[in-house]
């Protein structure tokens, strides 16, 4: 968890942010605190931004909305969650007033024992993210170097596959960190993950990991799948 304070370049507008800068600007970012780098953010994008809300924890939503409590927060609802994640989210709500936005994919899109797992994570998770960055610069997003192998070399700014610029504002936090300022700052946090759940996503495709196992080894466990798409 970096805590240096840092000031914005306003010389580096969305527009003309090519990839050469925002690599620049994620290896600039790697001293920041998360404060400061989603304060660049949403001074860069406005309201052409919006925070992607697993709702494992509320963390990033903590951090967000102390910079500005009326960002936009996008949980997309897949028909498949745990009812203690959507509980996370109410509580969430409750908490933050929050400028919540819940997507759905169409009700005559299929699901997993109609696509298979790949097709439903399209259908209900990416399509479905795909449609709320059509309208959308950039987005922040809680995803962490330290919660899986495949996530290890994360950049804390990226433009992702859709051509918007991907911000990661705890990408280098370590689990002790998350941990830490939860404790801190009374961080809500999904049941789950006190039940043997350190990764959650939908029920049918996150099963209990045991201590010391690879946190995210209980999604889609024992089918080789280890992202929904969302972010590779
Ligand atoms: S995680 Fe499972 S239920 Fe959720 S969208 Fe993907 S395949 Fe469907």
């Amino acid at each position: 968890m970096q805590t240096t304070s840092a000031t914005v370049d306003a010389s580096l507008s969305a527009p003309r942010l090519t990839d050469v800068e925002l690599d620049a600007i994620s290896e600039r970012f790697e001293t920041w605190s998360a404060t400061d780098i989603v304060g660049w953010t949403i001074e860069t994008f406005g309201s052409r931004l919006c925070v992607a809300a697993s709702m494992a924890d509320t963390v990033l939503i903590d951090i967000a909305t102390k910079v500005d409590p009326d960002i936009e927060i996008v949980f997309l609802d897949t028909g498949f969650h745990f009812p203690e994640t959507l509980l996370t989210v109410r509580k969430a709500q409750q908490r933050y007033q929050l400028n919540l936005r819940v997507e759905r994919a169409k009700p005559t899109v299929g699901d997993l024992f109609t696509l298979g797992t790949e097709g439903c994570c399209a259908a209900r998770k990416v399509a479905v993210l795909d449609r709320v960055m059509a309208e959308k610069d950039a987005w922040l997003t809680g995803l962490r170097r330290a919660e899986t192998e495949s996530r290890a070399n994360s950049a804390i700014v990226s433009r992702d596959k859709r051509g918007v610029v991907k911000v990661c504002p705890i990408a280098n936090w370590s689990d002790d960190e998350v941990n830490a300022y939860i404790l801190e700052n009374d961080v809500i946090v999904n049941p789950l993950q006190h039940q043997g759940y350190p990764s959650i996503g939908c029920w049918p495709c996150t099963s209990k990991v045991a201590q010391g196992e690879d946190p995210r080894s209980g999604r889609w466990a024992g089918s080789g799948k280890t992202e929904c798409g969302l972010h590779l």
